[in-house]
């Protein structure tokens, strides 16, 4: 299967070629098309599946083939309005996800940036009050701007929720709760998140109509076939337990 195949424009598919990347990983496989129909998905993934392709990606192609319905509304000078958000627990995470915005979309002409605190916020205001396609932003950061004015976010076609899990642990429900609320009613949703806490349900419940689901293994997921055995013993006792096993047991191999 290759990312042509999965409905992928030239210049995604070139970029993507460009990173190296020749095959769609399962995350990909599955999001990619469920996001370019336009639902709402709910995938269980972490880290290190491609994840952050599995949405960049086909949301890239949804805002490069259909124009803003809220765009310019026939007045001059108008803001370009936001059309995708995507929300991150960490700073880090939202420059990553950024980074791969710029990556795969090198041969699109959208504009992104990320929103986080810990760096000026003048020149974050000055960025969005010219207009943006994509904000990728961590919740705190994003609500002062948007309380101030500095972003409209009732434009927003798509949103993107990266690791939900890690947003609740850290506390962030309610600054979430606090962004549906400006958001539009009608929208693309698409929630990503490692594990599936009773509160990650509920969030799904009240976000998400009809999603998809999509669930990869744990890519550091234990096969059921290897057991595991663990001796508490005193640091001084290490030595003689370990010639023990090794005399006992018939081991083929040992590290
Ligand atoms: P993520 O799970 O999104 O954090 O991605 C993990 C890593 O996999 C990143 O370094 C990506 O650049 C890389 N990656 C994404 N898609 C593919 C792919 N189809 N083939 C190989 N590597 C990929």
């Amino acid at each position: 299967m290759s990312f042509a195949s999965l409905g992928l424009s030239d210049a995604l598919v070139r970029a993507v070629t460009e990173q190296g990347y020749t095959t769609p990983t399962p995350i990909q496989l599955q999001a990619i098309p469920a996001v370019l129909q336009g639902g709402d998905l709910l995938a269980g993934a972490q880290t290190g599946t491609g994840k952050t392709a599995g949405f960049v990606l086909p949301m890239l192609q949804r805002l490069s083939t259909e124009s803003s319905p809220h765009a310019a509304k026939g007045q001059r000078g108008a803001r370009r309005p936001v059309r995708v958000l995507v929300v991150t627990p960490t700073r880090e995470l939202a420059a990553q996800v950024e980074a791969s915005i710029r990556t795969y979309g090198k041969h699109l002409t959208h504009t992104s940036m990320s929103l986080f605190g810990g760096v000026g916020f003048g020149p974050q205001a000055a960025q969005l009050k010219r207009g943006v396609d994509i904000v990728v932003a961590t919740p705190g950061r994003l609500l002062d701007h948007a309380t101030q004015r500095n972003v409209d976010l009732s434009t927003v076609e798509i949103l993107v929720l990266d690791e939900a899990d890690r947003m609740l642990d850290m506390g962030f429900l309610p600054d979430i709760r606090r962004i549906l609320a400006l958001l539009p009613a009608k929208r693309q949703n698409l929630l990503f998140s490692a594990t599936f806490s009773e509160e990650i349900k509920r969030l799904a419940d009240t976000m998400l109509h009809q999603p998809v689901l999509i669930e990869v293994a744990r890519r550091n997921a234990m096969t059921e076939l290897v057991s595991h055995e663990v001796h508490p013993v005193r640091r001084e006792r290490k030595r003689d337990l370990l010639a023990h096993l090794l005399r006992k047991q018939n081991l083929s191999q040992v590290l």
